[in-house]
């Protein structure tokens, strides 16, 4: 019985490895999900039948009431929501590492290398459990989402980091020192709090991919305390990957580390111009029809307001309509555009929008000049040009989809307010942009009822 682990625990890691690759693509996300899935199961099933198991009721008591948590957390919160879902299962996650390195502490106070793991693992669980519920509670707007900050901040909260690290150390000479090990949990838990409270909400999902990255390294350490090789493998991937994505997204929005940590970024910006009535050009979908359908080549740049309108499937209809009706249609994909990395890819796979049709924003930007009709549905930073002729803009340097090329521009939102960023955005106001005011889902379904009514018509 006793060689079945190695096997389930190697079958597992490779499950989670294949998970990690096949989801990088859209074609094979879901193979990549099933397998990641088996591989977890593979990984309980195994860690249940292992000897050193006391007693079974206490993990099936918590096993139920991590289901009756988790089960409507997946079917009921929308996937608008998924970084701040996202931030709550890393706080579950991280405080299972923190409290299980707390009794191993407590049951047989270890030494050597098996305490420095500990430790690792209890300042990063404690950690990552107050900063992701911070995360959380200024995702779903609990707690006030722009950055709190005051004189000295980054001093204070570099102090309060190395005094828990000097406590760790402390720990790791006297493990016997048994009265050290509440202050380092607090000390650990306050710095969580601190760390999140000078970041505004416009960078917590970069935050979260790097807490991500804190609770995977602290489940790693903890397979290195429990001597659980799976663990470690697992905690390793984890970790990595979310570096890994909180790297890609800095990138994509032109920002450092330091920046997202310590730069107190996401302060409404209003600017000047926005002070100022600047006038616009708007349309009805019946002009937006006609506009289309007299065009050779449209592209569709969708971001987060066709998630909140999940507008998707409409999407998918008017794409259809245009391409029988001989227009090329395709669709600019921004890295950032929406709420968490791949957003709109997975909101249109659902829609059954082909693959091939999704065009990623270095391959596309050159094509802009050549493009009829560029349909903006509810993207707004991505498309900012202030980011490549505004300097002083907070999103200058990032790099945008570049749909002022276009020979016109239409952009379906419902007002005039400005997007993540917070701040005003020239494409609206120049002459070749048509503003089409309205919900993304009711003003796409006006203009495929417009093309249905054509199409009949003719
Ligand atoms: P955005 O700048 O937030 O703009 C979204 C626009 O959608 C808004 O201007 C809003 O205007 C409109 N909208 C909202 N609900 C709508 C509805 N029901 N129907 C029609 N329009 C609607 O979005 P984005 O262009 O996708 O840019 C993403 C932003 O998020 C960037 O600043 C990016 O840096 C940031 N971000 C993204 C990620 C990521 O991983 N994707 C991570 C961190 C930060 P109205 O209110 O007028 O309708």
């Amino acid at each position: 019985m006793d060689n079945i682990f190695p096997v389930l625990y190697l079958l597992a890691a490779a499950g989670f490895i294949l998970a990690i690759k096949w989801m990088n693509s859209p074609a094979t996300a879901r193979r990549g999900v099933v397998v990641g899935e088996i591989g977890m199961l593979l990984a309980v099933v195994g860690t249940l039948l292992r000897h050193e198991v006391v007693t079974y009721e206490w993990i099936f008591i918590a096993f139920f009431i991590g289901s009756a948590i988790g089960v409507p957390i997946a079917y009921y919160m929308p996937m608008t929501a998924v970084p701040q879902r996202t931030a709550f299962s890393h706080a579950c996650g991280a405080l299972a590492s923190a409290l299980i390195g707390t009794a191993e502490y407590y049951r047989h106070v270890p030494h050597g290398t098996v305490i420095v793991a500990l430790v690792l693992e209890t300042l990063l669980g404690f950690l990552t459990f107050t900063a992701s519920l911070m995360a959380f509670g200024k995702l779903q707007e609990i707690l006030p989402t722009r950055p709190i900050t005051y004189p000295r901040q980054n001093i204070v909260n570099l102090g309060i980091f190395g005094f828990a690290a000097a406590l760790g150390v402390a720990l790791i000479v006297s493990p016997e020192m048994r009265w050290l090990f509440p202050i380092f949990a607090i000390t650990s838990l306050v710095f969580g709090v601190l760390l999140i409270i000078p970041i505004g909400g416009a960078d917590m999902p970069t935050v979260i991919a790097l807490l991500n990255s804190y609770a995977g390294l602290s489940a790693s350490a903890m397979g290195f305390a429990l001597h659980n090789q799976l663990l470690i493998v697992a905690g390793a991937l984890d970790g990595s990957s979310g570096f890994i994505l909180a790297v890609i997204m800095c990138r994509a929005m032109n920002r450092s580390f330091r920046n997202v940590l310590f730069g107190a970024f996401g302060t409404i910006q209003v600017s000047l111009k926005q002070a100022v009535e600047r006038p616009v050009r708007s349309a009805s979908p019946e002009e937006a029809a006609e506009i289309l359908d007299a065009a050779r080549s449209v592209v569709i740049v969708p971001g987060y307001g066709m998630a909140v309108a999940q507008a998707q499937h409409r999407i998918r209809e008017l794409h259809d309509i245009l391409a029988k009706r001989g227009v090329d249609v395709c669709f600019a994909i921004h890295p950032v555009a929406g709420r968490m990395p791949g957003h709109m890819n997975v909101l249109l796979a659902e829609a059954d929008v082909p693959y091939d049709r999704l065009v990623e924003m270095d391959e596309i930007n050159p094509e802009f000049s050549r493009v009829d009709v560029a349909l903006v549905i509810g993207a707004n930073d991505v498309v900012n040009p202030a980011a490549q002729l505004d300097k002083t803009s907070p999103i200058a340097g990032m790099p945008i989809l570049n749909v002022h090329e276009a020979h016109t521009v239409m952009v379906i939102k419902r007002s005039m307010n400005p997007g993540f960023a917070g701040i005003d955005n020239d494409l609206y106001y120049m002459e070749k942009t048509l503003m089409l005011f309205g919900d993304a889902k009711t003003f796409v379904s006006g203009i495929v009822k417009e093309l249905n009514a054509a199409v009949a018509g003719a």
